[in-house]
């Protein structure tokens, strides 16, 4: 049984998370001294859940989205020391669509236009989403564009995919959408599309307890939930 401290517990995420560990015998949620530090909250609060994992020498898993350069670059200081994995998103469906996006933007020319269109709920904050980003890096690096060249010109470097890569994004915010990708590969009269839908937050929590469950006593390093996954 492992413990972990919840960063954004009373959150819609944390509570999701909470309530995913319910029951389970291999893991539990603890108020603080967790054996892994697990943060769902918001950007600014993100260099104290680094702080106070380095102080306690436990690995975290960051599942905040809205992170600009100087938060990565916080993450890759944090990681010298201690186990980090930040995931824009922790369902298995959509770091296999991840994978899935890279590949056929290696094989598709550039006459293929790639577009990223994500939708959810009216109270998400930032936008495109840390997934439409995170697909429009694979995309790009699919292209053998280096994002992180142009990194530091846009958040998570969207300027970059955008610029070098010709990929555009599309946020739609309303109800209570839990969160949809779809990414289009469009060329002269075809058009290809990979798609993720998830149903409800569930799916992110287990992620997070899998990737919390996986860090526990792996050495200092910066990892993704494709480690986790084995993808
Ligand atoms: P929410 O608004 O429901 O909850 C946010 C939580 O963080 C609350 O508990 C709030 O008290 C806390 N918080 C906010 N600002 C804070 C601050 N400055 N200091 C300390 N605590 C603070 O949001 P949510 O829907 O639970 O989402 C939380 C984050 O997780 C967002 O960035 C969201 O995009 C992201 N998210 C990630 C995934 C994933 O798979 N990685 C999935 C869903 C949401």
């Amino acid at each position: 049984m492992i413990s972990i401290t919840l960063f954004g517990a009373s959150g819609r995420m944390g509570r999701a998370i909470a309530e995913a560990a319910t029951g389970r015998s291999d893991v539990g949620i603890v108020a603080e001294g967790g054996d892994v530090f697990v943060d769902f909250s918001a950007p600014d609060a993100l260099q104290g859940h680094l702080d106070a994992a380095l102080a306690a020498g436990k690995p975290i898993l960051i599942g905040t989205t809205g992170l600009g350069a100087a938060h990565r670059r916080a993450i890759d200081a944090a990681a010298e020391r201690i186990a980090v994995i930040q995931a824009a998103n922790t369902s298995l469906g959509v770091n296999l669509l991840s994978h899935l996006v890279r590949e056929a933007a290696a094989r598709l020319s550039e006459d293929w236009d790639i577009e990223i269109v994500e939708m959810h709920h009216r109270m998400k904050v930032d936008a495109p989403s840390g997934t439409a980003l995170m697909l429009g890096r694979a995309a790009a690096e699919g292209r053998g564009v280096d994002l992180d060249a142009a990194a530091d010109r846009g958040r998570d470097g969207i300027t970059g995919a955008r610029e070098a890569g010709r990929i555009g994004f599309a946020a739609l915010r309303g109800g209570s959408v839990a969160g949809d990708h779809q990414v289009i590969f469009a060329a002269e009269g075809e058009r290809l599309e990979l798609g993720h839908r998830a149903e409800s937050r569930a799916i992110f929590a287990r992620g997070a307890i899998a990737g919390a469950l996986w860090l526990h006593g792996k050495p200092a390093g910066r990892y993704a939930m494709a480690d986790v996954l084995g993808l």
